[in-house]
């Protein structure tokens, strides 16, 4: 069966019958070698950006500096860029001039590893100058060409070297990875956001363990923001079942706070929260095994990330296991104040009075009651043991 969906298919054959030349490329034809679901699919083209333009009626500009197209073909959006090289980069880490070319080895030339240096054309010839197709067999990340010039136009390729050989499972080439580590420090040029989307891939490949021991082997460990220098129990908690794992897992060093490690990376609030609540969680767990409480007040993400970070500290010890963790949060008689069977209202009709600190306080005590179990959740119930408290105390 052919690659590639019926739509993009489409856009292909018609840049073909306006006479240009258009193939698929990039990681999707390393998945789809691997016998692997491909990612997004990319198509790559001897046209120009208004070439394509003129070629179909819906396109929308989404990157025309870098010459990508989005081609609406049937209301789906592809993906379409022309051929093109990238020269002279002063930084590290932007081309400073994108040009674009007629041919499609020097597409596949300006791109990082030869895994990712394939096109495919829509008859299912393989287009492969690099011998990215005998390294998919190898299991090897290789750079195109000389790697050492290879990262330091782009320094991130070798943060996205390490993040495929967890992702595959793949090994690095030897003069790659001792160019990787000729170059390491050159990292701290990149911006966190796009080390960010790598580190996200990372954290969520097959074998993140071998990822680890690259970065500390080439020292990408050093200058990595926020990165131990040891990663054992780092990789102890591995693999991840989420992004949020991994990064929490930096935790473990023991010498960066989660606040610390979040604004590094510019995680988004919601990953700051995660990272500061396993944090706190973990402190607990130091203290012994999670409790009503803790089941109670952290989210259950939280506590099974927390879990693996002191088991891996604790390898000899019997931790708590996932189901566990379930069990004990699906027992809890309410998982949060909204499944209390009464509100304030409620409280200010019993007494009629109205609302106050009073309120805040007594609903605390009704939400422990029956957290704690010394009154069901139950609407009659709660105000028979409210009166009982209330009349006591007043
Ligand atoms: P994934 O399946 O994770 O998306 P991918 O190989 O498609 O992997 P992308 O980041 O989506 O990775 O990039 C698409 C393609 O663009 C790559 O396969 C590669 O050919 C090229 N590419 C991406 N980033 C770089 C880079 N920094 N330097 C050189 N080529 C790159
Ligand atoms: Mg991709």
């Amino acid at each position: 069966n052919a690659f590639g969906t019926v739509k993009s298919r489409k856009v292909i054959q018609q840049l073909e019958d306006a006479g240009h030349e258009a193939v698929f490329v990039g990681g999707s034809i390393r998945d789809y070698l691997l016998g692997k679901n491909a990612s997004d699919i990319d198509i790559a083209t001897s046209a120009s950006p208004d070439e394509v333009k003129s070629v179909f009626p819906h396109t929308i500009d989404v990157g025309i500096a870098h010459g990508t197209v989005l081609v609406m073909m049937d209301h789906e959006p592809i993906e379409v860029t022309t051929y093109r090289t990238e020269s002279t980069y002063t930084d590290h880490r932007r081309p400073d001039e994108v040009r674009f070319v007629k041919s499609l080895k020097e597409d596949l030339q300006r791109r990082d590893f030869t895994i990712n240096a394939l096109a495919l054309t829509l008859e299912g010839e393989l287009v492969d100058p690099f011998g990215g197709r005998e390294d998919l067999e190898k299991r090897m990340i290789r750079s195109v060409g000389n790697a050492s010039d290879r990262f330091e136009e782009d320094a991130l390729r070798m943060v996205r070297a390490v993040r495929f050989s967890s992702v595959l499972g793949f090994e690095i080439e030897e003069s790659t990875l001792k160019a990787i580590n000729g170059n390491a420090e050159s990292i701290r040029h990149v911006s966190v956001e796009r080390i960010k989307v790598e580190m996200d891939k990372l954290w969520m490949g097959t074998e993140p363990q071998k990822a680890l021991s690259y970065i500390v082997e080439s020292n990408l460990s050093k200058h990595l923001p926020k990165f131990p220098e040891d990663v054992q129990l780092l990789s102890a908690c591995a693999p991840f079942t989420s992004a949020l794992q991994g990064w929490s897992a930096l935790l473990l060093s023991g010498h960066f706070t989660a606040i610390e490690i979040a604004n590094a990376y510019k995680l988004s609030n919601r990953e700051k929260d995660f990272l500061s609540a396993v944090q706190k969680a973990f402190k607990n767990r130091q203290a012994g095994r999670f409790t009503t409480e803790h089941y109670y007040r952290f989210d259950l993400e939280v506590l099974i990330a927390t879990e693996k970070l002191w088991q891996a500290i604790h390898p000899s010890l019997l931790g708590i296991t996932e189901e566990e963790i379930y069990e004990k949060h699906k027992e809890l008689p309410i998982k949060s104040r909204d499944d209390l069977k009464v509100d304030g209202r409620d409280l200010m009709a019993w007494t009629g009075q109205r609302g106050g600190r009073w309120l805040g306080e007594w609903m605390d005590k009704i939400e422990e009651a029956v957290l704690y179990r010394k009154c069901p959740n139950d609407m009659e119930k709660i105000k028979e043991w409210f009166h009982n408290e209330y009349e006591r105390q007043e």
